[in-house]
């Protein structure tokens, strides 16, 4: 596929937002989407003059409704256009929010393509030659938009980056050797793009057993920090495996915002701080 680069007529920027982070991974599971909701959560507790949006565009496996602890559809403005969710101060808006919970995703190629060009776009103007008439979504005014993307470097990861400009990524990881492996392919395809990677989120760092307080690496010490100083990349963070960081995700209560004086919510809040 032929990669186009920053700056090229195709990228458009999204209307009224000023700033899309885009959260990656190599690899699923290693903690994206919860890395992607408490910076969202956390990026605008740093700092309350600021609008923060959550986008989920992991269309085969959208988690951010769940973990926001939203349902439903979004509701259409009078011009047509989709207006997020809103929860906890953040506008959210999902694939899953457009199909049924039950309900595969099993679009392909183009069909995914546009679906996310939806979920990207307002309505297209005149001078795009569009009719104006399909729904796109209302972001309003945001600083931030934070999107979730799918797990690889797929399609769907080169579609998003080439169509809109992004001010940053951030790739999360696991200190495990085969997560770091697609965690380096992902640096691999933003750089390519010329997306500038704003540094790696090393989660599941490590494990404190609340009883004895012994500390156990359980997925390996400090691979994602040897990763980043083989790629020159930033370390923005490590984020412990912990049991309150999976319950208040699997609750749709994200730990920046139910327990922000927890040590694990101020990690998420110092990595925000250095976005
Ligand atoms: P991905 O988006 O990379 O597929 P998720 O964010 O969905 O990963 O996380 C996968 C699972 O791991 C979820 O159940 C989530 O609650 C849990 N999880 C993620 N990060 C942590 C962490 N630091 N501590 C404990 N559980 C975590």
């Amino acid at each position: 596929m032929q990669i186009m680069s920053r700056g090229l007529p195709k990228q458009k920027p999204i209307e009224g937002v000023k700033q899309v982070i885009v959260v990656a991974s190599g690899k699923g599971g290693v903690g994206k989407s919860t890395t992607a909701v408490n910076l969202a959560l956390a990026l605008a507790a740093n700092d309350s003059s600021k609008a923060v949006g959550l986008l989920d565009v992991d269309v085969y496996g959208p988690s951010i409704p769940k973990m926001m602890n939203l349902k439903g559809s979004p509701e259409l403005s009078q011009s047509n256009l989709m207006r997020p969710l809103l929860n906890y101060g953040i506008a959210c808006m999902s694939m899953g929010f457009l199909v049924e919970e039950t309900a595969p995703v099993v679009w392909r190629g183009l069909m995914v393509m546009s679906a996310i060009e939806k979920l990207l776009r307002q309505r297209r103007t005149n001078r795009d030659h569009g009719t104006g008439e399909e729904q796109r979504v209302d972001w309003g005014q945001l600083n931030y938009l934070v999107v979730d993307m799918p797990p690889g470097t797929g399609d769907v990861q080169l579609s998003v980056t080439q169509n809109i400009p992004i001010s940053g990524a951030v790739i999360v990881s696991t200190p495990q050797d085969i997560a770091l492996m697609d965690a380096r392919k992902g640096a691999e395809m933003f750089r390519k793009v010329h997306v500038p990677i704003l540094g790696l989120v090393q989660n599941m760092s490590v494990f404190q057993c609340p009883k004895c307080k012994q500390r156990t690496h359980i997925f390996g010490a400090d691979g994602a920090r040897r990763l980043a100083r083989t790629l020159d990349l930033d370390v923005l963070g490590d984020i412990p495996l912990h049991l309150n960081i999976r319950e208040t995700s699997d609750t749709g209560q994200p730990i920046v915002f139910s327990q922000p004086e927890s040590d694990e919510a101020k990690a998420y809040l110092r990595i925000a701080a250095e976005v």
